[in-house]
């Protein structure tokens, strides 16, 4: 079930990120009003019937608790007598605008879960991405929302400026040790007219590539869920703003797929990488053949390559990730 998602852009922000064009991201410009809250809410409400009790509210885009206080009151007075009806409000804001009096202010208004944007556990990589916040930040924050009995989510950017896969693997760790319930991981995207944009047109920045991003978030989806962290989102949702406004960096609209892709190629790999080339089928759990094919039969075609022509079917009693090998006679 997904989020009735309100995006408050840029609110209150003092920071200038080098990745974020809030405008864009959130894809308006316009002040949301509580008037707008209460008439999306009553419109999913209806939309989703019996559904909506397993839908967040969910403001998110800015720094919702660093916003102006009025206005930050108004939309969770707009939200609040909807909670019930949702399974209550997440909030995203930043690190160091979390404290014990405004968490316990939004748990007047029914606000269940904050999400902090963490980015990064590296504080010379946030520095360099003006994030205004170190990773001390970070563990506070965390730290507060956990004894406020709310729950956790963290988020985290990968290839960020002055950042490689070691210091996000780092990231990772630091972050799990913090106990998150959710996580969502971002590869960075440079977007036109922001300081990563700049940066990499003067030659200063060299985004991951897409190749890259797949094959470090597939250690991180690895990391975080043997963790039993749920991983809530990974990749920037797809978007014709994000597509209109896009420069560089790892960027596509099914990068989940992609990754999920990414971890049956390496399970397969790894049990087939010592047999002989040959005919295989391979049984995985119905619910992730497309994921073991991959995305326009890309497994397929890169298994082909080496000499390994495999069948993907499905098979009930395995479960996700699990796969079953079998050489065929010919
Ligand atoms: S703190 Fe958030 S809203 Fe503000 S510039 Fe950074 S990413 Fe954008």
């Amino acid at each position: 079930m997904s989020n009735i998602s309100i995006f408050i852009p840029h609110e209150g922000c003092p920071q200038n990120c080098s990745f974020c064009n809030q405008k864009i991201i959130s894809g308006q410009t316009k002040r949301v009003t509580a008037q707008q809250v209460d008439s999306i809410l009553k419109r999913a409400l209806s939309d989703l019937s019996d559904r909506a009790e397993r839908a967040q509210i969910a403001f998110f885009g800015g720094s919702f608790t660093a916003i102006d206080r009025e206005y930050m009151t108004e939309l969770l007075e707009a939200a609040a007598p909807y909670a019930n009806r949702f399974d209550g409000i997440r909030v995203s804001t930043r690190p160091d605008a979390v404290d014990e009096e405004v968490l316990s202010l939004l748990k007047s208004y029914s606000v269940k879960a904050v999400e902090l944007g963490a980015q990064s556990m590296n504080d010379e990589v946030l520095r360099k991405n003006n994030r205004g916040h170190t990773a001390e930040d970070v563990r506070n924050a965390c730290r507060l929302i956990r004894k406020a009995g709310m729950e956790l989510g963290v988020q985290m950017m990968t290839g960020l400026y002055g950042a490689n896969a070691l210091s996000d693997t780092y990231t990772a760790e630091e972050l799990i040790k913090l106990s998150p319930d959710t996580v969502r991981i971002y590869p960075t995207v440079v977007l036109r007219a922001t300081e990563l944009d700049t940066l990499f047109r003067a030659g200063r920045f060299t985004p991951q590539t897409l190749d890259e991003a797949v094959e470090l978030c597939v250690n991180l989806i690895e990391m975080f869920e043997s963790a039993g962290v749920k991983i809530i989102r990974l990749g920037l949702h797809a978007s014709t703003d994000i597509e209109k406004n896009y420069v560089a960096g790892a960027y596509h609209p099914a990068f989940k797929e992609l990754c999920l892709s990414r971890i049956y190629f390496r399970r397969v790999m790894n049990e087939i990488g010592a047999l002989p080339c040959g005919k295989y089928t391979v049984y995985v759990n119905p619910g992730c053949l497309s994921q073991a094919i991959g995305q326009h039969s890309d497994n397929v075609i890169r298994f082909r390559k080496m000499g390994y022509d495999i069948k993907f079917k499905p098979q009930n009693s395995l479960e996700k990730y699990e796969i079953r090998i079998n050489r065929e006679c010919f």
